[in-house]
This record gives structure tokens, sequence and C-alpha cells, in this order.
């Protein structure tokens, strides 16, 4: 009976958190009197949305510092050990303390955005870009080799500092221009710090060289 009474016990257990966690029927209610945008939603959903933010940044939905820490060392390990050379490329907006200067802040944060949604257009789909943090993005590019990544680096160069983008609410746009540092390896003998540092390396020759350029490191 004792047995019976436990094994009841544990049913009733797994199915309450089952129909908590599978979201069936279940819904949670707040609470909280007003403005609790979760209290609709079941647990199950509550835990999905914040997974599908966890490791992204808030301005601009990019994957953020952490991610790019955990990932971008295994997508360039993968890749070089199918014998493919993987490229990292840094980006960081010219004069940018300006635009915040000039405009303020919040259309700084637009023009952030803006960057990094042209970058996704232009990128393909298992280049992986990351914010890494203020007006600073890496890209990754698996099954990428110098010669391919300075061209798409180029073209990020050129589209950037050609279009202009919409700041504010009246029409206005100002121009932005981006400095970039290209790295690119073939073989393991390269750590994936050491390919990083190189793209940094790259990257303060373009700004050094006067900005709006791409500079490409071999190994
Ligand atoms: P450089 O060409 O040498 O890169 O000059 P810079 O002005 O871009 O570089 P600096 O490092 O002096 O300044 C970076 C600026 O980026 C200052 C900071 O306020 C701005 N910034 C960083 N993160 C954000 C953000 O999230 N939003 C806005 N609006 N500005 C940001
Ligand atoms: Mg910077
Ligand atoms: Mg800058």
């Amino acid at each position: 009976l004792k047995a019976n009474m436990v094994a009841v016990s544990i049913y009733a257990v797994i199915v309450a958190t089952s129909e908590k966690w599978c979201g069936r029927a279940v819904k949670t209610t707040s609470a909280l009197p007003i403005g609790d945008i979760f209290s609709d939603l079941t647990f199950r959903e509550r835990y999905n949305d914040l997974l599908s933010r966890t490791g992204r940044d808030v301005l601009t939905g990019l994957y953020d510092r952490t991610r790019m820490e955990l990932e971008a060392p295994i997508m360039i390990r993968e890749t070089l050990r199918e014998g493919q050379s993987a490229t990292v490329m840094i980006l960081d907006a010219d004069h940018f303390k300006n635009v915040n200067d000039v405009f303020g802040h919040l259309q700084g944060d637009d023009v952030l955005r803006a960057i990094s949604a042209r970058l996704g257009s232009i990128l393909r789909a298992g280049d992986r870009v990351f914010r890494f943090g203020g007006e600073e993005f890496v890209v990754v590019m698996p099954d990428t080799d110098a010669t391919v990544a300075e061209k798409v680096a180029e073209r990020i160069r050129a589209e950037i500092a050609q279009l202009p983008f919409a700041i504010g609410q009246e029409g206005k746009t100002i121009e932005v221009t981006v400095s970039v540092g290209v790295s690119s390896v073939l073989n393991g003998a390269d750590t994936v710090a050491a390919l990083m540092k190189r793209a940094d390396v790259a990257l303060y020759e373009a700004k050094s060289g006067g900005r709006n350029r791409v500079v490409a490191k071999a190994a």
C-alpha cells in the first residue's frame, strides 16, 4: 500500500509538471494587476521566449559577445577540420562618438541597428555576425578564403559608405563609414585567438590608414 501511495504521488507530480511545461491547458495567471505582458503565456511560451533572447544583444538583436566567445571558436575549428579556410572580420564604425555628439544617442542607436540590418542582408546564411560591443561587430565566415573574404569586406564597406542612414523622424539622413580588419586561415596551425588578434591588428591599421577602408592580414 505504501509503495502504491508513493507511486501515485510521483505520478501526480509528473502529470502536474508535464502539463505546465508542455503548456497544455495550463495558463499562468499573474498576480500583477497591470502591465505584465507575459501573463497570458504558458510556462513553455515564457521559457521559449527567454531562450530565444539569451545571448542576443538587446539593441540590435544580433548575437552578443558571450555567444561569440562560445560559438566562434567552434565554427572556425569545424571549418578547419574539413580542410576549408575560415575568416574573421572585425568592423568598427568610424568617428561614431561624433554621431552621438552631433545627433544624440538615440539617433546613434538607430544607426547601429541599421548597420546590423545591412550586415545581415549582405552576408550569407552560413556567416554569423555578432555585436562585439559598442560600435564594433565581428563576422565569422566559415568556408571562406582570403580572396573571397576581402571582396565581401570591401562590399560591406562600400555599401555602408554609399547608402546614407535615416535618423530621427524628419527624413534626415547621415553618412557613416566603417573600418574593417580581415584575417583568414587555412590550416589548424593557427589558433582561433591568433586569428582574432590578426583581424584586430588589421582593424587598427585600417583606422590609422585613414578609416573607411579594409585591411586584410595573412597568417
Ligand atoms: P574611431 O573612428 O576611432 O573608431 O572613433 P569612434 O568615435 O568611433 O571611437 P570611440 O571609441 O572614441 O567612440 C566610440 C563611440 O561609440 C562612443 C560611444 O558613445 C559610442 N557607442 C558605443 N556603444 C553605443 C551604443 O550602444 N549606442 C550609441 N548611440 N553609441 C554607442
Ligand atoms: Mg570602437
Ligand atoms: Mg569607432
